[in-house]
């Protein structure tokens, strides 16, 4: 039976939401967590808060599933058929899962159903159809020998898990794995757990043996650094902060090795040059920068004008600021929901008090909705003046504060694009293809889109360079390779 948004909210006010660890079945490691929502700060429920314990049972149940081949040796078509149906089931629970991740998250409930949940489905559905068109190779050998390169699933996965889209960033990183063969162990950012719990749940009832996946609830310094250190982990996929993603690579390095996928933070520029069509771009560069209330690691939060049309493009963005309602999230209209936490929203608070000291000057919002909810409500704001120097230039913020700085030369204007230690995304704007082909070429980042905002979809993979990701990546085929190992079968005939 589906269950309603409505419902859902309503088990929310009444404090019912709750995850458990789903470990074989579910494990109570007897301690909870509090669950707050960000929309006024009430208790909705309690998650278990698991420890290093509750991980070392994951990975026994995970490696021994792996090991009697109960997922793992499944043709791939039979694996196939439990992947689809994984994927309807998502598709026919979207607004219960839309809903657990607006109240969860303070996400906009129209963002969770019309664009995470589909994005989500699809993305499950794309990994069931992709995982038996998967080929090996020969080897170009002589008559003697016959050389096969085969892909194999690596074993167990951790995939630890950032709260800005619980859900697409849940599938992400357990279709591709688990389609590929693998037993997987995820755990949720701790602010963030609803839409995981329900989801594991439905793979269970979709065929997919419970050894095969679990989920462990907790902190990151508890059960994040249990995953990171532990030593039958064969690879661990983590989105999350740079800092964080640094962590991973030292538990690695300090027990067995295991292979390390980091998607991180950005800081992505928008370039508009002096020949881009201005009306076109206003949605787009809006989008880029305040859409999840810029609680996005590909947000384009510095804003690189040329310096003919900045005068111009500043007016159209001021008066489009108007169209992105804060308020609420689980109403309909509005476009811009709280801050994740109060720690988080006292960090944006800061970023705009240090952005005014430093020179940057305020040309739009900035207004603090104290009276909403849990008052953790920021209008979105656009800072004119920002140069390299400055703290709002440089750091990753999270939350709705667009810095904007001029260029008047395209060799400035790449200097500037690429004057951070990141390099996830970049867009710019421009009608002339010559600039278009050598522009796209010279910026540093994993994805750039031309004219729009655009993480490509789901047939493009999608990480970054420089500090914003290492080692692999999301998306398509990519990723479902990146959760396999190459052998060579190498046959000598006499
Ligand atoms: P975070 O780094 O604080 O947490 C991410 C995960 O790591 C959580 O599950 C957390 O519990 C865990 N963790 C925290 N401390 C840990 C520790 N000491 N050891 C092990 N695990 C630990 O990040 P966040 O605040 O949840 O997410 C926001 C960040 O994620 C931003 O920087 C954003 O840019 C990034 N992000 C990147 C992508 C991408 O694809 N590149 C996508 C979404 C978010």
């Amino acid at each position: 039976m589906k269950t309603t948004k409505e419902e859902v909210f309503k088990r929310a006010r009444a404090g019912q939401l709750w995850a458990g660890n789903l470990i074989d079945n579910y494990r109570d490691s007897g301690a909870k967590l509090e669950n707050r929502t960000p929309i006024d700060d009430s208790l909705i429920g309690f998650i278990a808060d698991g420890n290093a314990q509750d991980v070392e049972a994951a990975v026994l149940t995970a490696r021994r599933t792996f090991v009697e081949g109960c997922w793992q040796n499944l043709s791939p078509q039979e694996r196939k058929q439990v992947m689809l149906r994984w994927a309807e089931l998502i598709e026919y629970h979207s607004e219960e899962l839309a809903a657990l991740d607006c109240i969860d998250a303070g996400k906009p409930i129209t963002e969770c159903l019309n664009t995470d949940m589909p994005a989500t489905v699809e993305t499950f559905y794309w990994y069931a159809e992709a995982l038996d068109k998967m080929f090996g190779k020969v080897a170009p050998t002589g008559q003697q020998e016959l050389g096969l390169i085969v892909q194999e699933p690596i074993g167990v996965v951790g995939a630890v898990l950032p709260w800005n889209f619980p859900a697409q960033m849940f599938a992400w990183k357990v279709a591709p794995a688990l389609a590929a063969g693998n037993s997987v162990i995820v755990k949720p950012a701790e602010l963030t757990t609803l839409s995981a719990y329900r989801m594991v749940e439905l793979a269970y009832e979709a065929g997919v043996p419970k050894g095969a996946l679990s989920l462990v609830y907790g902190l990151g310094e508890k059960v994040g650094e249990a995953i990171g250190r532990h030593n039958d982990i064969d690879i661990v996929s983590f989105t999350g902060s740079t800092d964080v993603g640094r962590l991973f690579l030292k538990y690695s390095a300090e027990s067995n090795l295991k292979e390390i996928v980091l998607e991180c933070g950005g800081k992505s520029p928008q370039i508009v040059f002096a020949d881009a069509d201005l009306d076109a771009a206003v949605p787009h560069i809006m989008a880029s920068a305040f859409w999840n209330m810029s609680e996005n690691c590909s947000c384009g939060s510095r804003l690189i004008v040329h310096e003919s049309i900045h005068r111009k493009l500043l007016d159209k963005l001021v008066t489009a600021i108007a169209d992105w309602k804060v308020g609420n999230p689980m109403d309909e209209s509005v476009s811009i929901g709280p801050m994740i936490e109060k720690a988080h929203f006292e960090k944006v608070k800061s970023f705009i008090e240090l952005s005014l000291q430093q020179g940057a000057k305020r040309v739009a919002g900035g207004k603090i909705h104290s009276e909403l909810g849990s008052g953790w409500y920021i209008e979105p704001t656009i800072f004119d003046n920002v140069t390299p120097e400055m703290s709002l230039f440089q750091n990753e913020v999270f939350g709705p504060l667009l810095a904007v700085s001029t260029f008047s030369s395209d060799e400035e204007a790449i200097t500037l694009a690429n004057k951070t230690h990141y390099g996830l995304a970049a867009s710019f704007y421009s009608q002339n293809v010559h600039r278009v082909m050598k522009v796209a070429r010279q910026i540093n980042a994993g994805t750039v889109s031309i004219n729009g905002f655009s993480e490509g979809n789901i047939t493009t993979p999608f990480g970054g360079f420089k500090q914003s990701g290492f080692g692999g990546k999301d998306n398509g085929l990519e990723a479902f390779e990146q959760y396999t190992q190459t052998k060579v079968i190498w046959m000598i005939h006499h």
